[in-house]
């Protein structure tokens, strides 16, 4: 007897997370990538002890510690003075307290991580230029149709669960829940890699540092064992255009402008970056309840679930929890996959919904002006540590 089969749409951070989970509890594997080839952006991404210790837990220990980096300190800085408002211990204090480092990686490693393990499982297939499109479900199973991205060649599926991975813009979601699209929150990321032999000594850092100035804040990060140091900036405006095809010297301009008033380390600091890449940044409601996030034999996971803002650095780690979560659930026969889907969707979404929430409640803070920046500032200088550690989120569930 075959054993169960997982289909997934989309090979993402969240889909390969979903593949190697499901490959790992004994079933065949399918995953639909759109792309024609894997194209993970150049940034980085942090990865709370909570998505470290899912890796840990799938044996990916080792890889991780020879890409990312495990900085030692998280500080937050006022973005206009320059002065430490607070710092978070991170390295071995993390370790001891939640079981796990607090990691920061490029976001091509850690998908290449998950790519090379789930190259070592058996019965696992990944069909890279092919859209999934229509989804059709019976109580027995799962078909969809596929193409390439061109269009032509529609092919037929079969599985047994349909796991959406699909992202922000999931398709998916959007047959199965037809909840509309995304929202635009009005902010703007932008992005850079330096690479820390090209930049002045004082720019050079091992440490996660988060500036906060009046409507934008910055963060930056090593990555690459500390070889390159990844630099976000979030600020209000939208785009006109089509983000894809933004127009990068008057957008450079405008990222400047947002900084006159900013320190002189941080104006070193944009100075020092030659090429942005730009992110409009999106995300939904939370799902209003289990049933949402499984219907029958389809499941949601990662950014087709619970997009959510950058603020709390947890949307890829949210995604890994999710499949290991699912992984756990699943057993080796095929006969009870809507019940275990529905198991796996009323463990994960209030703990997703927490996180989209907690997110937007961190963005509103860090971008505070006026006497209530002065009243925030206030705060972290009293009581540092204690806002910054996030024991609900980084501790076991
Ligand atoms: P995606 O990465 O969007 O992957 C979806 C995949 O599905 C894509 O490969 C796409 O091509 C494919 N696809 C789409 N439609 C179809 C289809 N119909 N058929 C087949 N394939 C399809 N998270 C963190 O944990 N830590 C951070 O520090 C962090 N920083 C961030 C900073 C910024 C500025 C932003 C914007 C996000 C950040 N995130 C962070 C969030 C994180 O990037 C996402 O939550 C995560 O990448 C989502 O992964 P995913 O696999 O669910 O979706």
């Amino acid at each position: 007897m075959h054993s169960p089969q997982a289909l997934i749409a989309g090979a993402g951070i969240g889909g390969l997370a979903a593949a190697l989970a499901c490959s790992r509890s004994g079933w065949r594997v399918r995953v639909f990538e759109r792309a024609p080839v894997f194209s993970e952006v150049g940034a980085g991404i942090q990865l709370g002890p909570n998505g470290v210790r899912a890796l840990q837990a799938w044996g990916l220990n080792q890889a991780l510690q020879q890409v990312a980096a495990f900085p030692d300190r998280l500080e937050v800085r006022s973005a206009i003075t320059g002065e430490t408002l607070a710092a978070l211990r991170l390295g071995e204090q993390v370790v001891q307290r939640y079981g796990a480092p607090y990691a920061t990686l490029h976001r091509a490693d850690l998908h290449q991580l998950l790519l090379t393990a789930l190259e070592r499982q058996t019965d696992v297939q990944l069909d890279l230029n092919t859209r999934v499109r229509e989804v059709m479900q019976t109580s027995q199973a799962v078909r969809l149709h596929t193409s390439h991205e061109e269009g032509d060649l529609v092919q037929e599926v079969q599985g047994d669960a349909l796991i959406a991975a699909d992202g922000l813009w999931s398709g998916v979601r959007e047959q199965v829940l037809r909840d509309g699209g995304p929202r635009a929150t009005g902010h703007l990321a932008y992005r850079a890699l330096l690479p820390q032999v090209s930049l002045p000594a004082s720019l050079r850092s091992r440490h996660i540092t988060v500036w906060l100035g009046p409507r934008l804040h910055v963060v930056q990060y090593p990555v690459r064992g500390g070889e390159s140091l990844n630099v976000v900036v979030i600020v209000h405006g939208s785009v006109q255009n089509d983000a894809q095809s933004w127009d990068h010297s008057a957008n450079a301009a405008d990222l400047q402008g947002a900084f006159i008033k900013a320190c002189s380390s941080l104006q070193v600091l944009m100075e020092a970056v030659t090429q942005w890449r730009l992110w409009v940044l999106h995300d939904r409601l939370s799902l209003r309840g289990p049933d949402e996030m499984a219907r029958g034999r389809v499941a949601l996971l990662g950014d087709a679930a619970h997009p959510m803002r950058p603020y709390l650095a947890q949307g890829a780690g949210m995604a890994i929890e999710d499949a290991a979560c699912l992984g756990g659930l699943l057993t080796q026969t095929a006969e009870h996959v809507p019940e275990l889907l529905q198991r796996y969707a009323a463990q994960r979404w209030q703990r997703n919904a927490r996180v989209q929430a907690r997110a937007v409640r961190n963005g509103a803070i860090f971008h505070l002006d006026g006497v209530a920046r002065w009243g925030r500032d206030a705060a972290l200088k009293l009581f540092g540590e204690r806002l910054l550690d996030q024991p609900w989120l980084y501790g076991e569930i």
